[in-house]
């Protein structure tokens, strides 16, 4: 474990000249559909991401960079009823995304960064051998994670065990279809993830924690365009393995896991 330090001046000139971007491409796309980030608060038209499947549309903010999935998320915080106890609670940010961390440190009583080797961090560890204390923890987000981790179900074992009775865990993985298939080696071509997890992987959540509770995009305001449009009917060749789906328009989902008080 190592202990880092936070965030740098170089960090906060980036923040500043992204919002000065935000402005420059809400002037340059004024006939873009307008949106609102529940993140930064910009108000104005979203940038396509590129992927190597191609574009998603309206996908980032460009004052602040969430993405649709951090947007989500961010409205799933905004809605949980222990929102008016973060101040008094302690946070676990595993692979803290630079448009979440900062706030989230602001919002929790205590927040710790970790990550298993990213610069900048508090701790670096592995999710499937946490050495922190049994029941440390009031919550722990790691978004996008534990579809890297072949041992995932261990890495759940451990987020449990040091969590608090009542504590929770916030668990995003890229849901692409209805069942998970698990990739015979990491690919280097997705990420080097290990798996494409479909809405059945969480039931490897429900195994551990006592609830679990999900919030999709389609249960939030169209206007922070919180939807994954992207074609899944037919993956680049490199993502062969990953089940096609139809339609263009996808629900992201956030799902919020309790442990028992
Ligand atoms: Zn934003």
């Amino acid at each position: 474990m190592k202990k880092q330090a936070h965030k740098s001046i170089k960090a906060r000139v980036r923040t500043v000249l992204k919002r000065f971007r935000g402005v420059g491409f809400k002037a340059l796309n004024p006939s873009r559909k307008r949106y609102e980030c529940p993140i930064c608060q910009y108000q104005g038209p979203f940038q396509d991401a590129h992927d190597p499947t191609g574009l998603r549309k309206d996908a980032m903010c460009p004052s602040c960079s969430a993405l649709e999935r951090h947007r989500t998320f961010w409205l799933t915080l905004n809605d949980l009823p222990e929102r008016a106890r973060f101040c008094e609670m302690s946070l676990l940010h595993f692979a803290p995304e630079p448009e979440l961390g900062d706030r989230l440190r602001r919002l929790f009583g205590h927040y710790t960064s970790a990550d298993l080797d990213a610069p900048g961090v508090d701790y670096h560890v592995d999710l499937t051998k946490l050495p922190f204390e049994n029941e440390s923890y009031d919550m722990v987000i790691a978004s996008h994670v534990l579809e890297h981790i072949r041992e995932d179900r261990l890495a759940l074992h451990h987020i449990k065990r040091i969590l608090k009775p009542g504590g929770i865990a916030i668990l995003q993985v890229p849901v692409l279809g209805e069942k998970t298939v698990e990739y015979p080696e990491p690919n280097p071509k997705e990420w080097f993830h290990v798996r494409s997890p479909g809405e059945d992987y969480f039931h490897r959540y429900t195994a551990q924690f006592s609830r679990v509770e999900k919030f999709r995009s389609s249960q939030f305001d169209t206007r922070y365009q919180p939807y994954i449009y992207e074609n899944r009917a037919e993956w680049p060749a490199d993502y062969r393995l990953r089940p096609t789906l139809s339609g263009v328009r996808h629900d992201d989902i956030v799902p919020v896991c309790y442990v028992e008080r």
